[in-house]
This record gives structure tokens, sequence and C-alpha cells, in this order.
């Protein structure tokens, strides 16, 4: 049986997922070990929607304040014909999705999202290079092994360590992400290069057959962040150069099993050749588990 006073808590990665659950433990007073596996907390990754249940929790651990500085607060999903640019649907957030769900829904960088976390855990209480390489359990405890071989013992191990978890295939075996047969581009643009199109402070979403584009802005409106989804036979996943972005979203969209006419002029406009940056990612998924916890393991 797990004590509930006195405890040690082991996390293993140091994402969205390991910060939080660290800053949340502390705010019961529980003691807290963070083991990450990279030398440093890069500034990496683009645009994050947080909706109220994330933000809520934020909210709690003392982060609100901060968490308004970097994010932007959305007034609306707005769903729109790929093509001719119609509004299908649209969602109210802002104010009224706050009232109703009692926290903001807000865009995030995620390099910015993890700034804040950084800030709240005031640097302490993690480890960096300091990779999970395995654990043991027993009735009283369980140990971490780390790449160097240090061990570390604690009464709970918590895996936060992402979509390839360690942990987690350790306790269910190794499995690797299923592809979904979805890539995904993604691309951020200085916001002055947008600002013309009048895309509003809104989650644009322009919805065509088996593609998809989001746009919204992050960085407190700095930074303009676009992902284009569509069916790919190629798992292939690369950094590329905006116009590769441009030429995977549009023309796919364009080979479609019946004539299509041009991808919209404003997403067409905001998503290609004015981004700094463009990645292609391949999107995959994990089967469900019946079970994802362990008496030490969760
Ligand atoms: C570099 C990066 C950039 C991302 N960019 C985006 C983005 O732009 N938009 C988006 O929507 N999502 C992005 N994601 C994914 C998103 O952050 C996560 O899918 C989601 O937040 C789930 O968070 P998580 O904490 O479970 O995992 P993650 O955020 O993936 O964090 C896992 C952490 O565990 C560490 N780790 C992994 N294995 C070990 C190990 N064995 N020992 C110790 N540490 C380990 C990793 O280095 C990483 O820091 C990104 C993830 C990463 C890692």
């Amino acid at each position: 049986m797990v004590r509930s006073n006195n405890l040690k808590v082991l996390i293993a990665g140091g994402g969205i997922g390991g910060l939080t659950a660290l800053l949340a433990l502390r705010a019961r007073s529980i003691d807290a070990q963070l083991f990450e596996q990279t030398e440093a907390f890069r500034q990496v990754g683009a645009g994050i929607q947080l909706s109220s249940n994330a933000t809520r929790i934020l909210r709690t651990l003392g982060l609100g304040e901060a968490l308004a500085r970097v994010c932007v607060y959305p007034e609306g999903r707005d769903y729109r014909a790929w093509d001719d640019g119609d509004r299908l649907y649209y969602t109210p957030l802002g104010a009224r999705a706050e009232a109703q769900f009692g926290a903001p829904y807000y865009h995030a960088h995620r390099a910015d999202l993890l700034g804040v976390l950084l800030d709240g855990v005031a640097n302490t209480g993690f480890r960096l290079n300091s990779r999970v390489e395995g654990f043991a359990q027993t009735t009283d405890c369980v140990t971490v092994t780390l790449a160097d071989g240090t061990k570390v013992a604690g009464d709970v191990l918590i895996g936060a360590d992402g979509i390839h978890s360690t942990v987690r295939g350790q306790l269910f075996g190794k499995e690797l992400p299923r592809y979904t047969g979805n890539v995904a581009w993604r691309g951020l643009v200085p916001a002055e290069r947008v600002v013309h199109l009048d895309l509003g402070s809104v989650t644009g979403v322009w919805m065509g057959p088996n593609r998809s584009i989001v746009q919204y802005y992050v960085a407190a409106g700095r930074t303009f962040n676009w992902i284009g989804i569509s069916r790919s036979e190629s798992r292939r996943a690369n950094r590329g150069s905006p116009r590769d972005g441009l030429r995977m979203c549009s023309p796919n969209i364009l080979a479609g099993t019946r004539p299509f006419a041009p991808l919209s002029p404003r997403p067409r406009a905001s998503c290609g050749r004015r981004s700094t940056t463009a990645n292609r990612c391949r999107i995959g998924g994990s089967g469900a588990s019946s079970c994802w916890a362990m008496p030490r393991t969760r």
C-alpha cells in the first residue's frame, strides 16, 4: 500500500504533463523529483490550443496571470469552406466560454506554455540530461535507473515521457505509434505579414474533403500559427520550406476524386510563402488500454 504522507514521487519527462504534475504535487506539499532526458528545456514547437479544463488547472496552480500575458484569447471558432470561404459554423469562445466553463480558452505557443510552467517550478525539482532507462518496483518502493546508471528510489513513479514513453513501454510492452494516414504541415508567420488578410482573433478552421487547415495567433498575437492536415501514403516527417508546406496542403486538396475549386485566398496567402518555418509531421496514435496504472507507476 502506498503511504499518503511523506510520499516521494518520481516523474519521468519534463514536457507539459511532467512539469504540471511537478507543480500540482508541490502545491500539495508532496516531495517530487522530475527527470528530463534533454540537456536543456528548448524553446521549440508551435501552436497549442488550451481549453478551459486545462487553464482552470493552470490557474489553480497560480499561473493564471503569467498565462494571460503570453496567450491569445480568441473570440470564437470560425469554421469555413476551404474553397469559397463561406462560413459553415461558428462557436463563441472568449467571455462566453469563460463564463460557461469557469476558465478561459487560450491559444499558446508551446514554448511560451513551457516557459510559464518552468517559471512556476522556479528552476528547482528537476534533473536535466537524465534519461529514465527503466524502473523496478517492489511492494515498498519504485526505483528508476537513469542513463548514467544512477538509481533513484521513490514511492510512486509517474510516466510523463511522451508518445515514445519508456515507462509505458516497460509496463505494457513497446508499441510504435500507429500511423493514421494523415500528415500535418505546420508553420509560423510573423503576425505583421498576415495582418492585411483580416483573419480575426479566432480559431480559423478551413474545411475541405479529407483536408483541413487550422489557423490562429499565438505569442500574445505576435505570431500566426497554421496547421494543414491531409491524407498521405508517405510517413516522411521532416523540416521543409514554407513553399513545400503550401505545395503539400493546397495541391493535395485539389487532387481529390472530383474537381475542386482553388483554396480560398485567405488561407492560401497566410499558410505558405509568408511563413518563416514549416514542418511536416506524421499523425500517429496508440491503441486504447484498459489499464494505465500499476501499484506504484502511473
Ligand atoms: C519538442 C516538442 C515539441 C512539440 N510541439 C508541439 C506543438 O507545437 N504543438 C502541439 O500541439 N504539440 C506539440 N508537442 C506535443 C505536445 O507537447 C504533447 O503531445 C502534449 O503536450 C503531451 O504532453 P506530454 O507532457 O505528455 O509529452 P511531451 O510534451 O511530449 O513531453 C515529454 C517529455 O519527456 C521527455 N522524455 C521522453 N522520454 C524520456 C525518458 N525516457 N526519460 C526522461 N525524459 C524523457 C521528452 O524529452 C519531453 O520533454 C511537442 C512535443 C515536444 C516534445
